[in-house]
């Protein structure tokens, strides 16, 4: 078996001697889902005050609410006691401030072949995304009209969530 993952698997165990999440019946302690971007810079439990164990998160490139990140959402407030829905994209985000050509050009150099077959969800206006966002959470009919969704733009300079302008 490869080293590749030694260093990965070293700090597990060290991560599993004071385990207490055991046992846990992973519902949403604190009653919040959480729909943010990959990025590395993004903290989504600490941004929020939260802990393991108090929220559901879901996480793609750009903080989209897609398909799967709906299911995640109607799965999370029927079974998982989330009641407040928070839809994060931040500042400097790369599907923001690249266009589908450009990440077709550099994944392509990057990969050594063809990549414009290859669709990445470029978003054109980060704000406008963010309001449809919002709206296909409130339109879904298993997303019950008492559930709170709130839209907020992290910046990730400063570390504050500013509300959608
Ligand atoms: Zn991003």
């Amino acid at each position: 078996m490869s080293d590749d993952f030694d260093d990965l698997l070293e700090a597990n165990r060290r991560f599993a001697q004071d385990f207490r999440l055991g046992g846990f019946d992973g519902i949403a302690r604190a009653g919040v889902a959480v729909v943010t971007c990959m990025d590395s810079r993004i903290d989504p439990l600490g941004m929020l005050g939260l802990e393991p164990g108090d929220a559901k998160i879901f996480r793609n490139p750009g903080g989209r609410v897609t398909p799967q990140a709906l299911e995640a959402l109607i799965l999370a407030v029927h079974l998982l006691n989330v009641d407040r829905i928070v839809v994060i994209p931040h500042t400097r985000c790369a599907m923001a401030s690249s266009t589908e050509h450009d990440l077709q050009e550099r994944i392509g150099a990057s990969a050594g072949q063809d990549a414009s077959w290859q669709s990445f969800g470029v978003v054109a206006d980060q704000h406008e995304a963010l309001r449809e966002d919002l709206a296909k959470v409130h339109a879904h009919p298993l997303i019950p009209e008492s559930v709170k969704v709130g839209g907020f733009v992290y910046d990730v300079d400063t570390g504050l969530l500013n509300p959608l302008g």
